[in-house]
Formats: structure tokens, C-alpha cells, sequence
């Protein structure tokens, strides 16, 4: 074990997040436009590269690795993956491996999941009704993603559902997705939505609903404790005192929750960013290629990169338009 990552704010980074694929089988409107151009295939970093990536950040001080995408359960072979990280939890320099997935290929992959030493897994989902679901994913079918939570259930995986909060299209679900949740054990978490990439003809401004605002109206059915844990994360949690449930807030536009960022990303390519909300990146490829024979030229990399992370993202909406958008998509780095 090296010397820990600590940037220059004294954060020390224990998370990484890797998106294995920029490709989706949704195009969901906050997240991607219609038309996507994706990564040439050569260009993405083989399995065995990932594997020297995960390793070396651990290897530095990561003991938390989620799996992300694009959706991550469609790339080919990604279980192998899966099943090869595993050994680092066995050995205990990894706490968890988790993954961040729209549902679609659950039912296929939980039980492997597991038995790969997966616990916990995020499930993106904004809407309870059929229509609305084949709406805002485009591409997606509700039953599907369905299916798949009841069989990650199944496997003995614990679901935390991620529900983007839209302006005008899930505002009238708030309770449902609440109760829905509620009654199958599953935790859930909603985020605002973020200044990332261009969307086409979607008004970014439009799709916006302040988590201020959506908590005031949780207020009016249930009486909220503010909770004092936090996960490591960004997420603020509150415990609704009728049911016992928890749930999430992720406010990168309301509340900013840099000054605790633990994280960084990668991507499919091997470049590094700091973070989610600015353009800077390092790309870690080259001095992994460059070297096959030794990591120390991409710890260094690693180390240089960790130096420069900024303090925190500058999204903003108050002026009714995105300020400090980014020209990349979520699906690019990572959500
Ligand atoms: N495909 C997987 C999924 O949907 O869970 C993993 C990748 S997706 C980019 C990760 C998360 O980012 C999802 O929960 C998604 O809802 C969220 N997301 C995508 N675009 C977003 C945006 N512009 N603002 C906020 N969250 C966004
Ligand atoms: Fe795909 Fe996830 Fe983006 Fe939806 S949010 S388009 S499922 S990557």
C-alpha cells in the first residue's frame, strides 16, 4: 500500500467510479440526445486494462468501486470483470464493488452479481407508469427493469432506487415512487438534474425541479428528521418518522456538497476527471500503455491528477439558464 490520495483541499480520495461503456440500450432525455455518436471500440480500454486501473487505485487507497456506464451491463464480458475485482474484496482492500445500472439487464446478471461479491445496487428509475417510463428513456420498457429489481431481490441484493427529479413529469409520482419503494424494502434517493452535454431539443432549464422544492411537498404528508449520516457520498438522507423509510436528496444545484467530494471518475477511455462538473482530465491510457511492465509511471499520473482536483462544480440555474454546464454527457464520465 502506497502513501493515501489527498488533494489539495485535504480530501482524501477513497472512491472511484468507472464507466466501462459510454454505450446504452436507453437514450434517456436529461441524459443523452436522440442521436448519440459513440466511442469507436478500439478505443476503449480492454477488460485486462480496467483491471490495472481498479487495481493501481487501490492498490493507492480506493476501498469503494462502483461501476457505472453509460449502462455497464451492456458490455460484453463485463461480468468477467465483475468476477476478477472480486478478489480485492476478498483480500479486504476493497469494502464494497457496487454498480449503477438502468435495470434493463438485472434479471440476467443478479444472481452472478452476487456471487461476485456484489451487495448493493443502484437502479435508476424516475416513474412508476408505463407510458411515462417508454417517454423518458425512449428506448426502455418498464416491465423489463421490473423484472430485473424482483430478481436482484431475489439474489440477496439490496436496491436503492435513483429518481431524477423532472419538472412537469414525475412531480405527480412523488408519493407513489415513495410508497412503491416503501413497501418492497428498498431505499430511495432523488437527484437534481444537471447541466451535462447537449441534449438536443430538451430545455435543460425546463426539465429542472428543486429538491427544496420536492421535500417541502414530502413535508406536507409526512414529518421528516434530518439525518446526521451521511454514506460517504453527496446524498443527504431524512427519515420520514410514519413509515421508518429514509430518503435521499442529491442537490448539486440546491445544496452543493463538494467540500466532502471523496471521488473520482474514469472513464472507458482512461481519462481521469476530478470532477463531475468540470472539464479537466487527465488521461491515464497513456502512461498505462505506455508501461506495461510497471504501474509507477501511472501512480505518478494518478498522484498529478489528484493534485489538480478543483474545489467543486459550478452548476447554476438561478439566471434561468445552465451556467457551468459541461460539454460531455453523464453517460460519458459516469453518474
Ligand atoms: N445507465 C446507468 C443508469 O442509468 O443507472 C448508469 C449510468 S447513468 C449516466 C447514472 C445516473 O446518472 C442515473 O441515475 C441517471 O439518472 C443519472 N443522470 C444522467 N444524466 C443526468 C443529469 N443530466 N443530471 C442528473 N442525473 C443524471
Ligand atoms: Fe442510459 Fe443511464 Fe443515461 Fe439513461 S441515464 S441514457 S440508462 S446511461
Amino acid at each position: 500500500m502506497t502513501a493515501p490520495l489527498i488533494d489539495p483541499f485535504q480530501r482524501a480520495i477513497s472512491y472511484l467510479r468507472v464507466s466501462v461503456t459510454d454505450r446504452c440500450d436507453f437514450r434517456c432525455v436529461y441524459c443523452m440526445s436522440e442521436n448519440m455518436t459513440f466511442l469507436p471500440k478500439k478505443e476503449l480500454l480492454t477488460l485486462e486494462e480496467l483491471d490495472r486501473m481498479c487495481s493501481t487505485f487501490i492498490r493507492m487507497g480506493v476501498r469503494k468501486l462502483r461501476i457505472t456506464g453509460g449502462e455497464p451491463l451492456v458490455r460484453r464480458d463485463i461480468l468477467t470483470f465483475f468476477q476478477r475485482m472480486s478478489r480485492h474484496l476478498d483480500s479486504s482492500a476493497l469494502e464494497e464493488l457496487t454498480l449503477t445500472t438502468n435495470g434493463s439487464q438485472l434479471e440476467r446478471f443478479a444472481g452472478d452479481l452476487h456471487a461476485a461479491g456484489v451487495r448493493r445496487v443502484n437502479v435508476s428509475l424516475d416513474t412508476l407508469d408505463d407510458a411515462k417510463f417508454a417517454r423518458v428513456t425512449r428506448w426502455g420498457r418498464l416491465p423489463q427493469v421490473l423484472r430485473g429489481i424482483e430478481a436482484a431481490q431475489d439474489a440477496g441484493l439490496r436496491i436503492k432506487i435513483n429518481a431524477v427529479a423532472l419538472k412537469g413529469f414525475n412531480e405527480d409520482e412523488l408519493f407513489d415512487l415513495v410508497d412503491w419503494c416503501g413497501s418492497r424494502d428498498m431505499d430511495l434517493t432523488f437527484i437534481e438534474v444537471m447541466p451535462m452535454g447537449d441534449l438536443g431539443n430538451e430545455d435543460r432549464v425546463g426539465q429542472y425541479w428543486a429538491l427544496s422544492d420536492l421535500r417541502a411537498r414530502l413535508a406536507e404528508r409526512f414529518s421528516l428528521t434530518d439525518l446526521s449520516h451521511r454514506t460517504g457520498g453527496p446524498a443527504r438522507y431524512v427519515r420520514l418518522e410514519e413509515t421508518g423509510q429514509q430518503v435521499g436528496f442529491i442537490t448539486p444545484l440546491t445544496h452543493n456538497f463538494c467540500e466532502s467530494c471523496n471521488r473520482v471518475r474514469l472513464t472507458c477511455t482512461g481519462e481521469l476527471f476530478m470532477c463531475l462538473g468540470q472539464e479537466d482530465m487527465a488521461d491515464l491510457r497513456a502512461p498505462l500503455r505506455a508501461h506495461p511492465d510497471s504501474d509507477a509511471p501511472l501512480e505518478d499520473a494518478i498522484r498529478r491528477a489528484i493534485f489538480r482536483k478543483p474545489k467543486g462544480h459550478d452548476f447554476d440555474y438561478s439566471r434561468q439558464r445552465p451556467d457551468g454546464q459541461v460539454s460531455r454527457h453523464m453517460s460519458h464520465t459516469g453518474g
